[in-house]
């Protein structure tokens, strides 16, 4: 590991022009992705921000929703009252993610954070163009299986591996940061991570020493009705193959709104507008599932190694989308 220098945060604007002034600084929350990086020469900063005292842990109602504080752990969150009550998808979508050992320690800002778990990206000896740009991709023409059926690039076939942002984005979320001038500013949770173009080495619209302050939820009418199905290759501490994010509000017998957002996709959770027009005014049953289902995955470009993925997602949205309708596996 590179030497580096460390430095608790005694505030925010104290961190944010800390690791602003310094291109080689990273902030440090729970450490579980960043030090995990810095290990295999991956990560290589210089100077680490620790910004876990700052008081950003707080979860709280406010006019508009719930927000949800950037420190606030990932247990915590997945398990607080009001998250569960009202954000019940955000609930399971945490809870399918690493173990509990690493929720303990995992806050939310980190985990919209986190990066691709490819394998090139993890082998310093193999190309990658998002750890060293202009390298090459290994994956594109070599073991793709996990990759992106979505939005991928001849840069870039890497997934975004994060569940609890899946739920985020079918909830509407938005992140509250605040920028090196002090300023705040929001950002719609769908402009929050980006597909890879020409510069997959970029994951997300964050300015380098911007700080994520809280995520901020919106009223909805999706508790009733939601679920978050992970498919993976072990039933624990494993990433999505693929992963559904499904809600639905009810008018009647019939759907008002839908969402449906997919995991383990693409660079980014896939939202896809196909499936929540198909199911919108539709009675909630398999056959409009289905179509729904084959709408989503009707632009689907799967690379030599993960076809597989496009009759698994199908399958996927489904189940997710029956089980938030409270059809179970014994039904
Ligand atoms: C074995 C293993 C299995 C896992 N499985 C899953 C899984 O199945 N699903 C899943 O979703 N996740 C999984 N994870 C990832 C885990 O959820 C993330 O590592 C964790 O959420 C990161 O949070 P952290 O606080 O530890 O971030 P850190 O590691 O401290 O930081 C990660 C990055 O975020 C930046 N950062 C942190 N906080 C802020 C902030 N407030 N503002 C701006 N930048 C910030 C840091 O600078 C760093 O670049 C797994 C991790 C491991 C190690
Ligand atoms: S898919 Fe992306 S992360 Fe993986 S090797 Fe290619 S450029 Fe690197």
């Amino acid at each position: 590991m590179r030497p580096f220098k460390y430095t608790e945060a005694s505030d925010a604007a104290v961190a944010t022009r800390a690791v602003a002034a310094n291109p080689e600084a990273s902030f440090l929350a729970g450490g579980t992705n960043l030090v995990d990086l810095m290990r295999e020469y991956i990560a290589k900063p210089n100077e680490l921000v620790d910004i876990k005292p700052l008081a950003m842990s707080q979860i709280r109602p406010t006019s508009s929703g719930i927000s949800i504080g950037a420190l606030a752990r990932n247990t915590d969150t997945a398990n607080h009252p009001l998250v569960r009550k009202d954000l019940p998808l955000l609930t399971m979508a945490i809870l399918a993610g690493a173990s509990p050992q690493i929720r303990n320690m995992a806050t939310n800002g980190g985990n919209l954070m986190q990066r691709t778990r490819c394998q090139y990206f993890y082998d310093i000896t193999m190309p990658c163009n998002k750890r060293e740009k202009g390298s090459g991709c290994g994956a594109l023409e070599g073991l793709n299986r996990m990759h992106a059926i979505f939005g991928h690039s001849k840069d870039c076939v890497a997934t975004y591996p994060g569940d609890m942002a899946n739920a985020l984005y079918a909830l509407d979320a938005v992140v509250k940061v605040r920028g090196v001038d002090g300023k705040e500013r929001s950002i719609a949770i769908n402009d929050f991570h980006r597909l890879p173009g020409t510069t997959p080495d970029i994951d997300n619209s964050l300015a380098h020493g911007e700080l994520i302050t809280s995520i901020e939820v919106p009223k909805n009418k999706f508790a009733e009705r939601s679920y978050y199905l992970k498919v993976r290759d072990r039933a624990s501490y494993a990433f999505a193959l693929v992963a559904v994010a499904a809600a639905l509000e009810m008018d009647g017998d019939r759907i008002k709104h839908a969402r449906v957002v997919l995991g383990g996709v693409a660079h980014k959770p896939w939202r896809s507008a196909e499936a929540e027009k198909a199911l919108a005014g539709k009675p909630a049953n398999r056959a409009a599932f289905e179509a729904a289902a084959e709408a989503a995955l009707a632009g689907a470009k799967p690379l030599s190694h993960n076809g597989y993925k496009v009759d698994l997602a199908k399958r996927s949205i489904v189940v997710a989308l029956e089980r938030a309708m409270g059809v179970t596996a014994n039904d």
